[in-house]
């Protein structure tokens, strides 16, 4: 189990697609209890409060591009927080859509590469968010991190990338809506990309354990980002970009205790909840149970079984 305190820092960050609502994510987190039931596992928590971005110019109008100026501050404000809070703790980012992960992927990679450290991350989500600002047609810029953050070219309004997490340590997981043109730009990289029909055939434990094992052989740091449409919409309907045949909640749960058992994981993201969208709170506290299920919740004790 981690020994590290966790530091829940809220990304009200609405601004890397049209449809809003992200930004009452952080506090529909707080509502379902995410900090009690991390303390009912024995950890120390602390939440520090919502971030905010610097001031940013006026956005241009002959862009095709959505809110860059306000992307790019929100990107310097998250790599400063993420790397300050990696020195002492465990960070969980409470977003906020997927944009935010530019910011908060290349503030945890300075801090491991100035540990000496390699960083790797798990991006569990239906898409590959490997768009870059020349290649979205849609403009909107959550579709983007995972280019940013492994160093593609393009992104030269972006803050400098203190540190690219090398393609090979990236594992993408539970993809099932990637155009032709992504999945071509995918299969150029060392990325390792795992779609929902792998996991149908072999299961998701599978792709996941061979991860974690090269994550364990190389001694490094463990980035994961959880987009709620990872999972599917029948289980969690508050996400603006709903793709029907995701994870199921077991097979979600399952990635979540397989982190935890390993006990490499150093940093989360739960991104692109909008509350405005959900039914109840259910994916809200769906989010928590597997943030619950990342850092320690069992649902059932093992009994030890003897062969002999
Ligand atoms: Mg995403
Ligand atoms: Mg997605």
């Amino acid at each position: 189990m981690t020994t590290k305190p966790i530091h829940l820092i809220g990304v009200p960050m609405d601004c890397g697609k049209r449809r809003r609502g992200c930004l009452m994510g952080p506090d529909a987190y707080r509502t379902a209890g995410l900090s009690e039931s991390l303390i009912d596992l024995g950890h120390t928590v602390t939440d520090t409060g919502n971030v905010q971005p610097g001031a940013f110019a006026p956005e241009a109008k002959d862009t095709h591009l959505h809110a860059l100026n306000e992307t790019v501050a929100w990107t310097r404000a998250l790599q400063k927080s993420a790397e300050a809070a990696m020195a002492d703790g465990l960070p969980i980012f409470m977003g906020g859509d997927h944009a935010l992960s530019a910011g908060t992927v290349s503030g945890v990679a300075a801090h491991a590469a100035r540990e000496g450290r390699p960083q790797f991350m798990l991006w569990l989500d239906a898409h590959t968010d490997f768009h870059t600002p020349g290649s979205t047609d849609s403009g909107n810029l959550h579709g983007t991190p995972v280019a940013y953050i492994s160093g593609q070219k393009g992104f030269d309004a972006f803050p400098p990338l203190p540190a690219a997490v090398p393609e090979e340590n990236i594992c993408l997981l539970g993809l099932r809506s990637v155009d032709r043109a992504e999945r071509a730009a995918i299969e150029k990289t060392g990325i390792h990309a795992h779609d929902m029909r792998e996991i149908d055939e072999h299961g998701i434990a599978r792709p996941l354990a061979a991860f974690l094992d090269r994550v364990a052989a190389a001694k490094g740091m463990l980035h994961v980002s959880l987009d709620v449409d990872f999972l599917d919409p029948d289980v969690a309907p508050a996400v603006g970009t709903t793709v029907p045949g995701g994870a199921t909640v077991r097979e979600a749960h399952l990635v979540m205790e397989m982190l935890y058992d390993s006990g490499l994981m150093t940093s989360l993201d739960l991104v692109e909840l909008n509350p405005f969208l959900d039914t109840r709170g259910r994916t809200a506290k769906l989010m928590v149970d597997l943030a619950a299920s990342a850092l320690g919740r069992n649902i059932f004790d093992r009994v030890t079984r003897s062969y002999s």
